[in-house]
């Protein structure tokens, strides 16, 4: 049993109400891996990185079960690179920077050992990339998660609706769920958007937590309230690892289990935003997950008498 991680490794310029930071690693798939390396390993990683990337980090992600067989190392170019500036709320963000670098002519090669995976996840990279993975596998996955986000919509629409007739899940925020659905009801927009190709949608709203639409139905997961949110960079793509991290360990793609699935996401983002890039990631242990989730299930648990 495995998963593919395709996304970005990075470098990130992060400035939150509570500090910043110049140059530390990012990345959607990056993310990806720590999250769902806490529920399945391998993780096969696909990516590409600059002669910039330090071994240390690649050394870091292997020794949490992530194979690297499928992340490219061009040797005279730069990581990519994203900065963002947070606003007061946290909530929103600007995107003050994002340098393509080595992902300009990223051409990802699904290695021969990564086939036969049942779990795809596709993290926030060029659509076009995310088909061209999609297309060379030999035998479908059984469960294909789609991430993006409103700069690909900005600059590769058509594409993007091409991958996503391809996907069983799409992971979008808010805003970005309004940006591709033309719709401003959240409701009107998960209809749309599950006749666009995917079977299930996952709508993520911040500290407001996140909406699963299926059909016509809906769940709600919350976030938990934390005292401290320190830095938000990641939290979605860290959601979607926890999300698919426990959808490949349990082998159960039921939308009964992806309410679970939610909370597990919801769970590891929590984490995320407590430091800032993925140095939280890395310290938590199976006992801290386990008792995040806890707190979750008192947060959402009540007792009612319906007369
Ligand atoms: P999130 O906060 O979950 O949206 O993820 C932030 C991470 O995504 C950062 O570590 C960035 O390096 C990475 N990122 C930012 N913009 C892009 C993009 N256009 N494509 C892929 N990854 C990106």
């Amino acid at each position: 049993m495995s998963l593919i991680s395709v996304g970005t490794m990075a470098f990130d310029a992060i400035e939150t109400p509570f500090g910043k930071v110049d140059r530390i690693i990012g990345g959607s798939a990056t993310y990806v891996a720590y999250a769902a390396s806490n529920f399945i390993k391998p993780v096969q990683q696909i990516s590409i990185v600059g002669n910039d990337f330090p071994q240390d980090e690649m050394d870091a992600l292997i020794n949490r079960g992530v194979e690297l067989d499928g992340v490219e190392v061009v040797p005279d170019k730069k990581s990519f690179f994203w900065s963002g500036k947070y606003h007061i709320d946290m909530n929103t963000r600007d995107t003050l920077i994002t340098d393509l670098n080595v992902l300009a002519d990223f051409n990802p090669i699904v290695p021969e050992s990564y086939q036969g995976a049942e779990f795809l996840m596709l993290g926030n990279l060029m659509p076009s990339l995310q088909l061209s993975v999609i297309k060379q596998l030999q035998k479908r996955p059984k469960l294909i998660v789609m991430d993006t986000m409103n700069f690909w919509m900005d600059i590769a629409m058509d594409d993007l609706k091409t991958v996503l007739k391809e996907v069983d899940v799409l992971l979008v925020n808010d805003g970005e769920a309004r940006q591709l659905s033309e719709e401003v009801s959240l409701v009107k927009a998960a209809r749309k958007i599950l006749t666009m190709g995917p079977k299930f949608l996952i709508i993520k709203k911040g500290e407001h937590g996140a909406l699963l639409f299926h059909e016509n139905h809906v769940f709600f997961a919350p976030a938990l309230p934390l005292e401290e949110v320190f830095d938000p960079t990641g939290a979605g793509d860290t959601f979607a690892g926890g999300f698919m991290g426990h959808l490949a360990k349990t082998k159960d793609i039921s939308f009964e289990n992806m309410k679970t699935a939610i909370i597990v996401g919801s769970a590891l983002a929590s984490f995320c935003v407590e430091k800032f890039g993925t140095e939280r990631l890395r310290e938590i242990t199976q006992e801290d997950v386990n008792a995040r989730l806890n707190e979750f299930v008192q947060l959402v648990n009540f007792d009612i008498n319906l007369v």
